[in-house]
């Protein structure tokens, strides 16, 4: 099999070279024609040299009809080579190549490619690429793959590299498809073998459409029948622990959720009875719960901890912070005041745990629950919240040291239906879309310049005449992993400015990511108990941080964020009673640019405006800068919705008609790659 051959065996490949390519990763010819292309530049078209247009990347044909060196004042070597076609002729010009003349001599054809410029009055073309003309070429003449540059390998090296493969499996029939001919036919999608040709060496633009789409049908594919398998074997484990509802626990539930100091939202309900049904089967439960910041999953959660004490089992809700977890402590211990559960907070820096393990019901705490050398013998339910900063890799320790209990995952990341049933296919959605009754909708502008003034001047007569509290978010400065230095920077110095001048006379804190855990919680605190008027806060600011006095919400540069992620930010205020206002900050001008913001300020629905970023900006923009490689897809795209669709209904046929055509294990490999960078 060509596909199998071994990168040492690439013609006129230095070792060295080879050893680059390994380290990518890169070790047989299919695992280089799985390094695709990141963009293409279309040199095809050959435009007489007569007609090339400053301003426009142009591809030309001549003879070479002078070919020197020259020297400049400063003792740059030029590389003046004019070539000629039957309309004009045109110098071209390179810089300390002087072996080029060695190369390109008098009376060969070449190819050049690249951008039209102006240089001393006289146009010319800045030669990005060029090649002898020849029946096929590689680097012009063509749709030119460009492949991202890593580790000491240029694009044009990658290029040659798998232009040499793709012109051998040519004659082949590899790779083998081993998609059903009528999977391929109904979907409409190319063959394998024609795909792997014209990811990298299209013909036309339509071909290489095609074959982006039949690579991208495979990775969701798989992606969904990873899922539907791991759905599958889910299926048949036995629940450690099976929870048992009579009568009496019934009208227990009823009693509790009755003397809420509030009446549950229909989609509360709906979620309530959805978990209850899992909860009482054989197999254990999966479910995600997906709610918007701010419309309750706190207290549905609450009620399937009950339903687990009930049954005699202990919960284990985990939050992605301390701050969080702590304030999960604090509304758990209120929610159930009046009964005999016994509830613990287990932190890095709060340890309420004594005695035995096994004596609590719930134990609230942060990934150190799943670290800590505690044993739980009891454990009936767990529950997540944020699940996404959550790793593969723990939510299966996890399973492992409660054995098989429930899990109950919750997220306020708004993901849009068909993109949540291909990330977590293998899960039950319950979904909230509705707010609590009462809650007025954040009313959001967005400020230009000249306004701001006037916006500090009336939040300071609002914080002065009605006691209401405000975040100011600083804007992202660098996206990166975690926060980064100049972000911090960025945000002291607007804290000192808004402390000392703009709002002199009110109390100003900051936090940020930097700071040590118990100086956040102090700030956090402090904030909550309203001893502070203003927090400035870098984005990092816990999403699920429950403040109904904080109405007022600035953000700062807001362009640099995701619309979904602005969303997450503005759910920190509209938490109570009260009228809450969000206003975005931006010095840009650019109306095109704003068009996003504006479209915000219009909206209160998460899943819409992550839509609509999904399909303007991509798929990063959801997960925000944290979650960045949060599903790292080598080629399909996460906006395109129908193809997700597709896949997915092809996912289930397959298994239902070849149910042993692929194997979990098999792909577990390739699906891992892709998730594991989620945490
Ligand atoms: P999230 O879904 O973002 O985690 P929370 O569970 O923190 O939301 O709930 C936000 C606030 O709404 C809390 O103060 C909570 O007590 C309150 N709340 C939850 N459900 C209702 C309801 N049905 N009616 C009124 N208030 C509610
Ligand atoms: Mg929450």
């Amino acid at each position: 099999m060509l596909l199998d051959t071994p990168i040492e065996s690439l013609p006129a490949t230095s070792s060295v070279t080879i050893h680059r390519f390994k380290a990518l990763g890169i070790n047989t010819y299919f695992d280089l024609l799985n390094y695709f292309p990141f963009r293409y530049e279309d040199y095809s078209l050959i435009t007489p040299i007569a007609r090339i247009q400053e301003g426009e990347v142009m591809t030309v044909k001549g003879m070479i009809v002078q070919s020197k060196n020259e020297i400049t004042k400063r003792g740059f070597r030029l590389q003046k080579i004019t070539i000629q076609d039957e309309s004009a002729r045109l110098t071209l010009t390179w810089i300390n190549q002087p072996y080029l003349v060695h190369v390109l001599k008098e009376g060969i054809s070449i190819y050049v490619a690249g951008e039209v410029v102006r240089f001393a009055g006289k146009i010319s073309i800045q030669p990005n690429e060029w090649e002898l003309a020849k029946e096929e070429t590689i680097h012009t003449n063509r749709i030119v793959p460009v492949y991202s540059e890593i580790r000491g390998l240029s694009s044009k090296t990658i290029r040659e590299k798998v232009f040499h493969v793709i012109s051998h499996l040519k004659n082949t029939a590899e790779p083998h498809d081993q998609m059903p001919g009528e999977v391929v036919k109904f979907n409409n999608i190319a063959s394998l073998h024609e795909a792997y040709i014209g990811v990298h060496f299209p013909k036309s633009k339509a071909l290489l459409a095609e074959s982006r789409s039949r690579l991208s049908f495979d990775e969701l594919l798989g992606l969904h029948l990873y899922s539907q398998m791991t759905r599958r074997e889910w299926q048949l484990k036995k629940a450690t622990h099976r929870l048992l509802l009579d009568k009496n626990k019934e009208l227990l539930i009823t009693k509790f959720i009755k003397e809420l100091p509030f009446e549950l939202t229909e989609d509360q309900k709906t979620s309530i009875s959805e978990i209850k049904q899992d909860l009482i089967k054989t197999h254990p439960m999966n479910r995600f719960l997906q709610g918007d910041v701010g419309s309750g999953k706190t207290v549905v959660a609450a009620i399937a901890a009950y339903i687990s004490f009930l049954c005699g089992f202990q919960t284990l809700i985990m939050a992605p912070t301390e701050i969080l977890a702590m304030q999960h402590y604090e509304t758990i211990l209120k929610l159930f005041k009046s009964l005999p559960l016994k509830i613990a907070i287990q932190t890095g820096s709060k340890k309420s745990m004594k005695g035995k393990n096994d004596s609590f019901d719930i134990i609230i705490g942060t990934q150190a629950l799943l670290t800590s050398s505690l044993a739980f013998q009891r454990v009936g339910l767990v529950v997540i919240d944020e699940q996404h900063r959550f790793g593969v890799a723990q939510r299966s320790l996890l399973k492992e040291k409660g054995k098989e209990p429930h899990l109950l995952t919750m997220t306020a990341t708004p993901i849009p239906r068909t993109l949540a049933l291909t990330l977590y296919g293998d899960l039950d959605l319950s979904t909230i879309t509705q707010m609590p009754l009462g809650r007025l909708p954040i009313k959001t502008f967005l400020v230009p310049l000249v306004k701001r003034a006037a916006a500090y001047a009336w939040i300071e007569k609002k914080v002065n005449e009605e006691h209401i509290q405000v975040f100011i978010i600083c804007p992202l400065i660098e996206e990166s992993e975690s926060e980064t230095l100049q972000t911090v920077k960025a945000a002291k110095k607007e804290y000192e400015h808004l402390k000392n001048i703009v709002f002199k006379g009110l109390n100003v804190s900051l936090l940020h990511g930097k700071l040590k855990p118990k100086e956040k919680e102090l700030i956090m605190k402090e904030f909550s108990v309203g001893k502070t008027d203003i927090l400035v806060s870098t984005s990092v600011v816990e999403v699920g941080i429950d403040i109904p006095n904080a109405t007022i919400m600035i953000i700062e540069g807001a362009e640099r964020f995701g619309l979904a992620q602005l969303h997450q930010l503005r759910g920190r205020i509209g938490r109570g009673k009260l009228q809450s206002y969000c206003y975005l900050f931006s010095e840009i001008q650019d109306e095109g640019k704003l068009k996003r913001l504006h479209f915000f300020t219009g909206t209160n629905n998460g899943v819409k405006l992550a839509e609509y970023d999904l399909g303007q900006r991509g798929a990063g923009n959801i997960f925000g800068t944290k979650q960045h490689g949060y599903l790292k897809l080598k080629i399909a795209s996460l906006s395109d919705m129908e193809l997700m669709r597709q896949a997915k209904n092809a996912a289930l046929y397959i298994l239902e008609k070849y149910p042993h055509l692929y194997s979990i294990s098999s792909m577990q490999k390739q699906i891992e790659e892709v998730k594991i960078a989620n945490n």
